[in-house]
């Protein structure tokens, strides 16, 4: 069971899937830059979380729904929480909806974010959650999201991955992806081409230049 202040923000998972050294710099550092892609995000998500519901009979949507769950040690809003109710006024079913700017990613961030809100529901709600949506909004369309156990599997293991970095309290060293690190927000803060794999290929370089002006080589290297 965990204590209030160690809760985790499910949005860190978000950035810990992405990159761990990215999840270090927001959360333990307390780094944050915006760029196109995250004031867009954030934009979207500011327009759902005002809180409010619409119901109709046997059903309710709640948006901007706190969830937290102190035997996960998660804490977080949902954008939207499907509710689906028995005559006797008890839920029969409940499903957690996440909107997302852009399109459907290949890795598992977004469904490790719907999962997490899962695992809130359920301990709040008292039932299993079986399945959830991802709405992309430049595709227009929702996406049906089993919560099965490779997500839960996967889910569980980021929770103790963070965990075990929020106790190290170390940042981890950067490895420049460009897939990855050209969209990151953190690009200028981070630096990854000078640390992590890059700096240590610098640091070969500069241990190779010295050993060669030691040895008395390095002016014939230059010259040749
Ligand atoms: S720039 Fe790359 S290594 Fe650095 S935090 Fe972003 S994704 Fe991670």
């Amino acid at each position: 069971m965990f204590n209030e202040d160690d809760l985790i923000p499910i949005s860190a998972l978000s950035h810990a899937c992405y990159c761990e050294r990215r999840y270090a710099l927001v959360h333990l550092e307390h780094e944050w830059e915006e760029n196109q892609f995250t004031a867009e995000g954030q934009a979207l998500h500011e327009r759902v979380d005002v809180e409010h519901h619409e119901s109709r009979r046997l059903f309710r949507q709640e948006y901007g729904m706190a969830v937290r769950s102190l035997e996960q040690g998660l804490i977080g809003k949902c954008d939207l929480v499907e509710l689906w109710y028995t005559d006797g006024g008890g839920v029969n079913r409940v499903s957690p909806v996440e909107f997302k700017r852009g399109r459907e990613k290949e890795s598992d961030v977004d469904r490790i974010q719907l999962c997490a809100q899962a695992l809130c529901l359920e301990k709040m709600l008292d039932i299993a959650v079986e399945s959830g949506q991802l709405y992309y909004l430049q595709e227009h369309r929702r996406v049906d999201v089993s919560l099965d156990k490779d997500i839960r599997d996967k889910t569980q293991a980021l929770i103790e991955r963070i965990i075990r970095i929020r106790e190290m309290g170390k940042t981890p060293v950067a490895e420049y992806e460009k897939r990855k690190c050209d969209k990151c927000s953190l690009v200028d803060i981070c630096m990854p081409k000078n640390s992590g794999a890059a700096s240590k290929k610098v640091d070969r370089f500069i241990q190779n230049q010295l050993r060669l002006i030691k040895n008395g080589e390095g002016k014939n290297e230059e010259a040749s």
